[in-house]
């Protein structure tokens, strides 16, 4: 990231001052969920800073919480890290910190610094009290420190039911920041862990355990969300209290949003447990696995992800603003090509037809290097339906009777008779063509206002073509992560159209994730699911205009 941000300047001044000799970061997801193009931000910043100043990124797996987590996440979030363009000098998982956590937390308990709890979750809530009003303290607060260490070794051996106890930090009930209300930092928890097994049936809570592993693996600088800001004075607490010979220094960076999106992991789980999209890489979803499937581009992602910047604000950015810079990378790269969504029949009636023949269309003209194909011209070809109109409107430079439009890269045809089937709907157009203006063979002698795309009927390949739209329909969505706001009466009906058409010939060996320009249409990504060798489906990445403006 070579912009200049309030992060880089703290990090920089850290290594003039002497304050540190080394930068070390940490991109740490809970394997409870794929990542979302929110983690994106969280990556780039961690891995993009630790490389301008020659440090290093472990990517930790924050997995101390056995219910929610599963090898599968693991997986896919290696994926994605990697796909994205970053590579970690180390992996690390919490969970072998599970030993150390343990020492610590009996460590704290010798000094008087934490004790053993039998009220119950909802009671420790009544206790803590409010913003404005006191905390109470708990009738088991005082136990002894013998008291504690025999209570706690016994959680972890097993002789207590869940939720029966808890081990709580001893720090101060009528702290105005809630956070340090003696914060709970073991609980019981009788479940299998994906990678310690059975081993534990105590496990550490998030508030705990997430300054020891920075603490743990010498981070340097850690850099959270903002809504951890009122977590960082019992961070460096615990640090501090658990004697800890590291002091990474957290730091709260604003979360990205983007409009009509939700992105949460658990939101993005609810729809995809309730089945409302096919799976965590649904081309809808805000997943890093969904953006790949719909046809996005790391570099894209990362230009996005870049331009939104490094602040302590995090309002909705524009989902307009991502399109804009998939657009950008793939205007160049990707091949122009004729595809038919919704097509409707042209017999050319003055067209030989035992006649065929191959034209020339540039592949890309914005970037000659990209050459040259042949497609095949005969004496029936497809147009899409809404290019004809049998009363069409002024303006209507398509298609109707008795108007000439052009062929991309083709000829002018003109439109004589319209085929009705028995209920009156147009099933074909008979129309003629001028063989005098043939594409690049200079012809002006008159002048049209239309360019139709089309496909030769017969060798164009049929194939399947997904377009979308936004899966929420509420631009504030994303912000607003209460529970009160149900972000399933926002669902779109809409967001997935299947439509079935042709596209040209020489498409018919297209593999998983090849991307193209299909004329008047947009990008379009093979779908690596569902594509098959008879008959690819493209996924729509995004169309061609653009309302956004940089
Ligand atoms: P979510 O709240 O979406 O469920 P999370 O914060 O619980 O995500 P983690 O797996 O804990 O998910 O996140 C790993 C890292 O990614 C954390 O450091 C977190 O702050 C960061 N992160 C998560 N969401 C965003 C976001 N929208 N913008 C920037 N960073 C994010
Ligand atoms: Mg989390
Ligand atoms: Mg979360």
């Amino acid at each position: 990231m070579e912009q200049s941000n309030f992060i880089r300047t703290i990090i920089k001044e850290d290594l003039e001052t002497g304050k540190r000799d080394k930068v070390i970061t940490r991109f740490p997801p809970e394997p409870n969920g794929y990542l979302h193009i929110g983690h994106a931000k969280s990556i780039i910043i961690n891995f993009g800073l630790a490389d301008d100043f020659n440090g290093k990124t472990h990517l930790r797996f924050d997995d101390t919480n056995p219910l929610k987590e599963d090898q599968e996440y693991v997986d896919a979030i290696k994926e994605d890290v990697k796909w994205l363009g970053y590579d970690w000098e180390e992996l690390r998982f919490a969970s072998n910190y599970f030993d150390e956590m343990y020492e610590r937390a009996v460590l704290l308990i010798k000094k008087g610094k934490a004790y053993v709890d039998d009220l119950s979750q909802e009671e420790i809530r009544e206790y803590r009290g409010t913003l404005t009003e006191p905390g109470k303290e708990s009738p088991y607060r005082n136990r002894s420190v013998e008291e504690n260490l025999d209570l706690f070794e016994r959680m972890r051996n097993g002789e207590f039911e869940n939720g029966s106890k808890v081990l709580r930090a001893k720090i101060d009930m009528s702290s105005p920041n809630l956070n340090l209300r003696d914060p709970v930092i073991y609980r019981i928890s009788h479940a299998t862990h994906h990678n310690t097994g059975d081993t534990w049936c105590i496990y550490p809570m998030y508030a705990f355990a997430h300054p020891l592993e920075d603490a743990i693996e010498d981070v340097t600088h850690s850099l959270c969300t903002t809504e951890f800001e009122d977590q960082r004075p019992l961070y460096n607490w615990i640090v501090e209290e658990c004697e800890m010979e590291s002091k990474p220094q957290q730091i709260e960076f604003g979360r990205l949003n983007i409009t009509n999106t939700v992105m949460s992991k658990r939101k993005l789980k609810q729809l995809v447990d309730e089945k409302i999209v096919d799976g965590w890489d649904d081309p809808r979803m805000p997943t890093i696995s969904g953006l790949r499937r719909k046809g996005f581009t790391p570099g894209a992602i990362r230009e996005f992800v870049q331009e939104t910047g490094v602040s302590k604000g995090s309002g909705a950015v524009d989902e307009a603003m991502l399109e804009h810079y998939v657009r950008e990378d793939l205007k160049l790269t990707s091949p122009r090509t004729m595809g038919i969504l919704r097509p409707l029949k042209v017999v050319i009636t003055n067209y030989p037809e035992d006649q065929s023949e191959l034209l020339d269309a540039e592949n890309n003209p914005e970037n000659e290097e990209m050459g040259t194909r042949k497609i095949p011209f005969s004496r029936e070809i497809y147009v899409e339906q809404d290019d004809f109109m049998e009363n069409p409107p002024k303006k209507y430079f398509r298609l109707f009777p008795d108007n000439e439009v052009r062929l991309k890269h083709a000829y002018f045809i003109k439109c004589n008779d319209v085929i009705k089937d028995e209920e009156g709907n147009v099933i074909e157009l008979h129309c003629t063509y001028d063989i005098e203006t043939k594409s690049g063979s200079g012809f002006t002698g008159r002048k049209v206002k239309g360019t139709l795309h089309w496909v030769d009927a017969k060798s164009a390949i049929p194939a399947e073509f997904r377009l979308y739209e936004p899966l929420v329909l509420d631009e504030q969505m994303a912000e607003d992560d209460s529970e009160e706001k149900d972000f399933l009466d926002h669902i779109n009906p809409n967001s997935l159209e299947i439509v079935q058409g042709f596209i040209e010939p020489n498409m018919k060996d297209v593999k998983p994730h090849d991307k193209f320009q299909f004329f008047r249409h947009g990008y379009f990504n093979v779908d690596p699911k569902y594509s098959t060798s008879e008959k690819p489906v493209f996924n729509r990445i995004v169309s061609l205009k653009s309302s956004f403006k940089i």
